[in-house]
């Protein structure tokens, strides 16, 4: 047919153009790394457009970050050559946002619901852990929420979590904050990433006319990175894919690196169970890796006993060994890497096509520090990033309250920022109300500012800030959302309060405020600039500039750069002691799966480097090189000795010299936030039943005292106390009095 002699099918090998041609009838592409899986996928993709089998709109296409699917839709455009807009092209967690704020009512939330962020998660799972009285310390927030987001990942609501999985975990506690979670973020009109897929599935089973119209709609469906996807996404998946059955999946099960996050690379091996007559697409050639980095990596993963196994081949020329270094501890690495950095520089190498990959988040520092004494230009992707900044949290919890008045957690950040004198005790009192009247706790806010429960100066206070967001919400009626994020930032006293800031970093924030108003700009309306925030918080974005790129070894899955600098193979880093403890001969063979990703992100060099000796949380550790050095193929691999590493030496057995350079105090206080306020027990115990209360009613306040009803309206009363006279109060802040 003419398709055949399409010129996109012109770059693609046999196996390759076989993948794409067969459109019809679902196809699993299951090959290594570098063999061409994706840009079969981007190839498929324009081939169902060129040949009129589908409208853009019919295609769903699945990629694993947003920078992958920017990837992806910049190869579209360059193909097709126009822009690639509106397309259901994205994360599964964007996709499954775009679905569920269309169909948001039908699973009980707004279409205007808040994707909540790891901080927002912690925050409302501490307060539920204090509020079931669990000791924080035994039961940490970051452990709790990890369980329940295991859960979710396996497709588990609360109802479906079984009794033998309860006893396993904490006997059935963490199953009661589990479903408190829920319910609060059913409140808010909140859901986080985990329910994005779940709420998903939850509205395709209530509502089938619902997913019978997705399912007539893809007529194509494809996935990148499908070793990688869990039992939610799985399910996700097949439920859409039923309709026309046109699923095309491709994936490496030696790069599966997520199952800690609950990814099942059985996912693929049920593949062909699920969809029988599957056809499988096998590549073997690798475009992207010199012989010795390609033999490198295959001699490693050949380690991995569970695995499917594949050989691969490649045509391009020998290029260079491995090279191997060791340095005397992560000071000297970050030294070493930031020399030959610059060497390579001189050579004429683009920064941009230069990465360093670290196992673990707190190693970019080291480099940051190195490169920024250097004036090497650099990016960190995926670690401490511009919308995960102090001052871009509290405009955006700003902005979140405008786009929606009950998002109580944005409004706790920013309740008393600047300060408004609202301190713990008014939040602890918006709590109560909150929690004994089911409401949000903004809307605790505009009720309580009616009475006299507050002293006045707090009242009055936080009537101003009550006033204010209904004005700014008014305003969003009408101006453009940039110009309103500027008059709420003002108005609020928020830049004014950076501005008299005497800190360093306080001009710093500033430009970073103005950078936020800048980069609302891009989005239509408010409401699509935050989602896109909360989305773009969890996957890291693409930048062009020329610089050189810092990310984290799980970043970087699907992604090539010449020449890959990979730190920090030590015994206990990598290996991670905490994955070997925690998941023994599985949790090594993930770690391994993750230096064969690291090595095979290389198209003409890679470098592996160890330190005898690093600093990890506070603490020196003395570092025995990595289990995987041993595993590299001689034949493949070039020691370095280098004579800085004895220099080192004399510095032994006083590793406090370089102190100084590792407090780490400023790089704490930018993360450190202010804990919870603490939900006051009997104060919620008094103002469990409110009641009716007829006047002359004798009645108890706690702050007030005895008093008897005047009149009442709603839920507010008017009261005569015995000493403190006539107040208004909230109805459930008193109690019946009994004589
Ligand atoms: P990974 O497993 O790391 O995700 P992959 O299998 O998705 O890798 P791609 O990223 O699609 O591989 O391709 C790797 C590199 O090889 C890319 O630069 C791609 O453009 C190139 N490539 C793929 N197929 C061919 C081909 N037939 N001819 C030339 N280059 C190719
Ligand atoms: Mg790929």
């Amino acid at each position: 047919s003419g398709d055949i002699s399409a010129p996109y099918l012109a770059g693609l090998n046999a196996p390759q153009r076989e993948a794409v041609l067969n459109t019809e009838g679902p196809v699993l592409v299951l090959s290594g790394a570098g063999t061409g899986k994706t840009r079969v996928l981007t190839t498929r993709l324009v081939h169902i457009l060129s040949t009129q089998r589908a409208w853009p709109s019919q295609i769903l296409a699945v990629t694993f970050t947003n920078k992958a699917a920017n990837e992806m839709k910049g190869r579209i455009s360059a193909i097709i050559g126009r822009p690639v807009e509106g397309w259901w092209l994205g994360t599964f967690h964007a996709l499954a946002a775009r679905i569920l704020r269309a169909n948001a009512e039908q699973v009980g939330l707004k279409p205007n619901f808040t994707i909540l962020d790891t901080d927002d998660q912690l925050r409302l799972v501490k307060q539920l852990i204090q509020a079931e009285n669990l000791d924080n310390q035994k039961w940490p927030s970051r452990v709790v929420l990890g369980i329940i987001e295991r859960w979710k990942d396996r497709g588990l609501t609360p109802e479906r979590v079984t009794r033998a999985e309860q006893a396993e975990v904490a006997s059935g506690r963490i199953l009661d904050i589990y479903r408190d979670y829920q319910a609060r973020l059913a409140t808010l009109n909140a859901c986080d990433f985990g329910d994005l897929l779940l709420h998903n599935i939850e509205l395709f089973q209530k509502a089938p006319e619902v997913l019978l119209k997705y399912q007539q709609q893809f007529k194509y469906i494809l996935v990148d990175e499908y070793q990688d996807t869990n039992v939610a996404q799985y399910l996700w998946l097949r439920l859409l894919a039923q309709g026309h059955r046109n699923l095309c999946v491709v994936g490496d099960d030696d790069q599966s690196v997520y199952g800690w996050r609950g990814a099942e690379v059985e996912n693929i091996l049920k593949f062909e169970q699920d969809f029988p007559g599957a056809k499988v697409v096998r590549l073997e050639q690798n475009y992207r890796s010199t012989p010795h980095i390609l033999a490198a990596a295959s001699g490693l993963i050949a380690k991995n006993a569970g695995r499917l196994g594949k050989t691969l081949w490649t045509e391009r020329a020998e290029g260079e060994k491995v090279r191997v270094t060791s340095a005397w501890d992560g000071e000297e690495e970050a030294r070493q890497i930031g020399e030959e950095v610059e060497a390579l520089q001189r050579k004429g190498h683009n920064l941009r096509e230069v990465a360093i990959l670290v196992r673990a988040g707190f190693q970019t520092r080291e480099f940051e520090e190195r490169f920024i004494t250097l004036g090497i230009p650099y990016r960190v992707i995926g670690g401490p990033r511009f919308y995960e900044r102090l001052e871009i949290r509290d405009a955006l919890a700003y902005l979140r309250l405008v786009n929606q008045p009950d998002d109580g957690l944005a409004f706790e950040r920013i309740v008393n920022t600047p300060r408004r004198g609202l301190g713990d005790s008014t939040v602890r009192r918006l709590h109560d109300l909150a929690r004994a009247q089911a409401i949000s706790l903004p809307e605790a806010a505009r009720r309580i500012v009616e009475t006299d429960e507050l002293k006045p100066a707090a009242r009055r206070s936080l009537a101003g800030l009550v006033q204010d967001l209904a004005r700014w919400r008014g305003l969003a009626e009408t101006m453009d959302h940039g110009a309103l994020a500027e008059i709420v930032l003002d108005e609020s006293g928020y830049t004014e309060m950076w501005k008299q800031d005497k800190s360093i970093e306080a001009p710093g924030r500033l430009e970073n405020l103005k950078e936020l108003i800048h980069a609302m700009e891009e989005f239509e309306n408010l409401g699509g600039f935050l989602e896109h925030v909360s989305l773009v918080m969890e996957n890291a974005e693409s930048g062009d500039r020329d610089q050189l790129t810092i990310m984290t070894l799980h970043g970087a899955k699907g992604l090539e750069f010449d020449i890959v600098f990979l730190p920090g193979w030590e015994e206990g880093l990598f290996p991670s002691q905490r994955t070997l403890d925690e998941n023994g001969l599985k949790g090594l063979e993930e770690e391994r799966r993750l230096a064969y990703v690291g090595l095979t992100r290389a198209r003409k060099i890679a470098y592996v480097s160890h330190a005898a000796n690093r600093r990890v949380h506070n603490q020196w550790q003395t570092g025995l090189p990595s289990r995987f050095l041993a595993e590299l193929p001689p034949e493949h691999i070039e020691r370095r000795d280098n004579q800085t590493f004895h220099r080192g030496q004399s510095r032994m057995f006083n590793p406090g010299l370089s102190e100084g350079r590792w407090t780490g105090a400023s790089y704490m206080q930018r993360t450190a936030r202010k804990p919870p306020p603490t939900i006051d027990a009997t104060a919620v115990v008094a103002a469990e039943s409110p009641g009716r209360y007829a006047s002359g009613a004798k009645v108890f306040h706690q702050k007030f005292g005895y008093g008897a009803v005047v009149s009442a309206e709603g839920d507010k009363l008017e009261i005569e106390f015995d000493k403190a006279g006539r107040k208004k109060v909230m109805a459930g802040f008193v109690v019946p009095a009994h004589e």
